[in-house]
């Protein structure tokens, strides 16, 4: 049962074949086997699980149908569930009761799927690697020694390991699509807008955005159609009318333009995932598209834009978290400056310290116009060399990560090592693009992802790509041994 996918889960629901309560009983007990191999939940929420499914019963005997009712998923810990632990990933947050639903877990929950739980992530989302955890890092289910890619490894080595089908994630600026590569499975940035932010624990407002993670597109396509729309309470979500994803997989790839920026190919991609990237090229290029050379001169300049705006963000949005207002508050404090300083002390972990010191440096009035603004205007530079690519291509394609996972600890006392392997990802939060990354072949046993970018709002044409290939291709239903 572990092994449907959420496609065959609707089918199986809907022809009787067993009930949402079975299959929630059956993964339950699946993950307290396995996950202490992984670690890849904070919390289950079991009762609420068995609520859920049973609801989703009564309501499918009711005549009600749906893709996603009864559907058994879980969310990063950093969307708010109300009265559930939503800790983020730190010992700030670990007592944090949320007292309201985020509007991405109230539309699942309306549209019928069940929580399972909370996933890990990195503390407040900071991280490539899912090790600044506060409750410890996430093992890859692909090779327990190695990382399963960050921030959101915990969704991403449950759903890799079958612990259930398809997570939530969020991508500030890689997120959801480099720990999707690094366990073998499809994962979705949208576009910005596209999914509200109500209730998701701000790590950079202006680059954060959720969305899916499962193992094929067509899981991508349903878990993505109950995230998106609008909501009047975020002010940056876009009042733009959501198509209908699951009905936009069935079109031919002839004549679709493919762009591969030379760029991507520079040196510091692993010689051997270019092959598997050169591999999916071809295998597309077999079902009629067509590819293109492009340039992104400016992709050189991304990574330090990111690592000062991100941060700069980040020291303002983690504000908030004082040990008055929100957050672990220290014993015996002295005196108001004494309570802030040790709470924030304790609470936060080593890399969102560093972060916060970044970005306040980088705001601070001698430094904003030399960091901060220069930075904005590399994102709009950035932003421009896909405006100009798309006027000639219909997607781009590349390598979601210049290496396969490493292993646990390997870039520990090196934090920029870790920063730069988010070079093909932070583009698209940059510019604000849908990007997906999807299985591409393996390096040594360990997965390797091939990343499609395209224009606002064709999350469609991203998914219709990788299902067009998911259907030619058979990288995404390997399943790791031993789950
Ligand atoms: N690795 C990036 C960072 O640490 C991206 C994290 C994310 O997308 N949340 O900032």
């Amino acid at each position: 049962m572990h092994q449907m996918t959420l496609a065959e889960i609707a089918r199986g629901l809907a022809d009787k074949k067993f009930s949402s309560e079975e299959l929630t009983k059956v993964l339950l007990a699946r993950i307290t086997r396995l996950d202490p191999q992984l670690n890849s939940f904070i919390s289950l929420t079991e009762d609420l699980a068995i609520e859920q499914a049973k609801a989703a019963d009564a309501r499918r005997a009711n005549g009600e149908s749906g893709a996603l009712l009864g559907a058994p998923i879980a969310h990063k810990d950093l969307f708010c569930t109300q009265g559930i632990r939503t800790s983020c990933g730190s010992k700030m947050l670990d007592n944090f009761k949320a007292p309201y639903d985020a509007t991405v877990v109230a539309k699942l929950a309306a549209a019928g799927a069940v929580t399972l739980g909370k996933t890990n992530m990195d503390e407040f989302a900071m991280g490539s690697a899912n090790e600044s955890s506060w409750y410890g890092a996430v093992k890859n289910p692909w090779n327990l020694e190695h990382v399963p890619g960050g921030s959101s490894g915990g969704s991403a080595a449950a759903v890799a390991a079958r612990l259930l089908p398809a997570a939530t994630a969020t991508d500030t600026g890689g997120s959801i699509r480099q720990p999707a590569a690094f366990t073998n499975l499809t994962g979705l940035k949208p576009t910005y807008g596209r999914v509200s932010r109500w209730g998701m624990i701000a790590y950079a407002s202006s680059l954060d955005q959720g969305g899916p993670l499962a193992r094929t597109a067509e899981d991508c396509a349903i878990l993505l159609q109950g995230m998106a729309g609008f909501d009047p309470n975020d002010s940056t979500s876009i009042d733009e009318p959501v198509p209908d994803y699951s009905a936009s997989l069935g079109e031919s790839l002839q004549g679709l333009r493919i762009g591969v920026p030379k760029e991507y190919f520079s040196a510091g991609l692993d010689p051997r995932i270019a092959e598997l990237i050169q591999n999916s090229i071809q295998q597309l290029q077999k079902l009629g598209a067509v590819i293109k050379e492009i340039s992104l001169p400016n992709m050189q300049h991304a990574i330090p834009a990111y690592y000062v705006i991100a941060p700069a963000e980040a020291s303002s949005n983690l504000s908030r978290f004082d040990g008055v207002r929100f957050g672990h508050r220290c014993e015996n404090p002295e005196n108001l400056i004494d309570l802030y300083k040790r709470s924030r002390g304790e609470g936060f972990g080593a890399e969102v310290q560093r972060r916060i010191m970044v970005g306040a440096y980088a705001l601070s009035a001698g430094y904003y116009d030399a960091y901060y603004l220069k930075a904005q205007k590399i994102r709009r530079l950035v932003k421009n060399d896909f405006m100009a690519a798309f006027n000639e291509v219909d997607i781009i394609l590349g390598p979601t990560t210049p290496n396969p996972a490493w292993k646990l600890g390997a870039k520990n006392s090196d934090p920029v090592a870790a920063y730069l392997e988010d070079v093909y990802t932070i583009t698209a939060n940059l510019a604000g693009l849908p990007g997906l990354s999807m299985p591409a072949g393996f390096v040594d046993g360990l997965p390797v992802g091939v990343q499609l970018l395209a224009p606002y709002f064709q999350e469609g044409r991203l998914l219709n790509v990788a299902h067009q290939y998911q259907l030619n291709t058979d990288w995404h239903t390997r399943t790791p041994t031993g789950f």
